[in-house]
């Protein structure tokens, strides 16, 4: 091709890949380098808690596009190859195999790392975490019939895999430092319905809890000490409690980061040149009127699309309304919008019969989240209306005679 620049992806998870792919569909004719730590294309981490752990999912159903579709597509994909450091005068990157490669444009992808607790014990064999598929392997390898799991952290991931353990017959211990479980993702009464439903499928949760340190027997975990001094017995710990974003390479670069490398609504960092997409980001919501650092798969493909749009020329997509799903038992949650400055919850729909949806308003009646368990119809209605900034009253939402096509009008 004529063209001689060269658009560099640091980070082929999610957000890189799904940039890269972009790059060609909206015309890009330059390279695309495509640099990723992990040694496989990029693939999707949701079936990671869920399918793949039940072992229901194969290898290719994980990738996000067959490994043909790299070299088909004119793009250098580098697994197993890390960004080491950004030269920002120079317009180039070091690689962790001595390389470097220049370019017009950097799109930084790097995703997030599991947050480490400084927690007695945390080294021992079998305490694992869940981010990556070499870490779901791990986790999978030890979730026999009668093994007992206990899971510290009561967030989506923690659930998740609770759900898939309980699937394969193990017995699982949820160990939350709240209150409750889901506390800094979900409203109350979200969180009191997965707790019942955990419970009534023989998962055991302790809210309230502090871990303390991990018990060993032969280099091994074997029990989870808490602060009113007992211990959770169990073959394997999964950690998970939240994940911070990778912004090192950003920051040695001198870009701005706070909880995440900070973009505008088309992806760029403070330098025009280097773009950031996905969980790495601490990104503005023009819906809501600040920024945030979201972690879901929407978001990466959002970001990817406005980074995309924005090195080819193309009109910047459309600002979209935060989505998020969750798998567990036989339960799909769904969650538009977020729930900034609500002051008022409204149910409606069925709580014990386990299909309802959550409206979440603000004091002028807009609504600002729908969590939608087992009702997608809600949670397609409840993003239209996020979306126009509607403002509905409690009697019409609660009001099943009203239908969501005449709520969302
Ligand atoms: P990642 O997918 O983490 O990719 C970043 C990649 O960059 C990684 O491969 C990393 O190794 C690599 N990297 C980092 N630093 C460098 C470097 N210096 N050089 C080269 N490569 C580097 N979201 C949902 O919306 N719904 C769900 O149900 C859901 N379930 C999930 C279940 C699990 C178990 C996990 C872990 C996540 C889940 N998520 C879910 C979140 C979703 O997977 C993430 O939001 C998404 O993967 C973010 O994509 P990303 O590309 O920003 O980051």
């Amino acid at each position: 091709s004529q063209d001689s620049r060269h658009v560099v992806i640091a980070g082929a998870g999610h957000a890189g890949g799904s940039a890269a792919a972009m790059l060609r569909q909206l015309g890009w004719q330059g390279a695309i380098t495509l640099v990723g730590e992990e040694p496989i294309p990029p693939y999707q981490r949701p079936p990671l808690s869920k399918a793949w752990l039940k072992g229901e999912a194969t290898t290719e159903s994980l990738l996000l596009r067959p490994a043909h579709f790299y070299p088909d597509a004119g793009i250098d994909l580098r697994p197993g190859t890390r960004v080491t450091a950004i030269d920002r005068a120079a317009k180039a990157v070091t690689l962790s195999d001595g390389a470097a490669l220049s370019y017009d444009f950097l799109i930084l992808a790097l995703g997030a790392r599991a947050r480490r607790l400084p927690l007695p014990g945390r080294d021992l064999g079998r305490v694992l975490e869940l981010r990556t598929v070499a870490d779901a392997d791990q986790l999978k390898a030890v979730l026999h019939p009668d093994a007992r799991l206990a899971v510290i952290g009561g967030g989506y991931i923690g659930l998740e895999a609770a759900a898939s353990a309980r699937a394969l017959g193990a017995e699982v211990v949820v160990i939350e430092r709240e209150s409750r479980v889901l506390a800094r993702v979900a409203g109350p009464i979200l969180s009191n319905f997965f707790q019942d439903y955990h419970r009534g499928q023989g998962v055991a949760i302790e809210t309230d809890a502090q871990v303390i340190e991990l018990d060993a027997a032969d280099g091994t975990v074997a029990g989870v000490r808490l602060g009113d001094g007992r211990v959770i017995p169990c073959d394997a710990t999964l950690i998970g409690v939240g994940v911070v974003a990778n912004e090192a390479l950003a920051r040695d670069a001198g870009l701005g980061c706070d909880n995440g490398i900070i973009v505008d609504l088309a992806a760029r960092t403070d330098d025009p040149a280097i773009f950031a997409v996905g969980d790495c980001t601490n990104r503005p919501l023009p819906l809501y009127g600040r920024m945030a650092r979201l972690e879901s798969v929407p978001n990466a493909l959002e970001q990817a699309r406005q980074a995309a749009s924005q090195i080819c020329g193309k009109p910047p997509p459309a600002p979209e309304v935060p989505w998020f799903w969750s798998d567990q038992y036989d339960l799909r949650l769904q969650i538009a919008g977020l729930p900034f400055d609500a002051t008022e919850t409204v149910v409606r729909g069925d709580i014990p019969g386990a299909k309802f949806a959550l409206f979440h308003l603000a004091a002028d009646g807009t609504v600002r989240a729908v969590e939608a368990v087992n009702a997608s119809t809600e949670f397609m209605g409840g993003r239209r209306i996020i979306a126009r900034g509607k403002r509905l009253s409690r009697r019409r939402i609660e009001d099943m005679s009203v239908s969501m096509q005449e709520l969302a009008a």
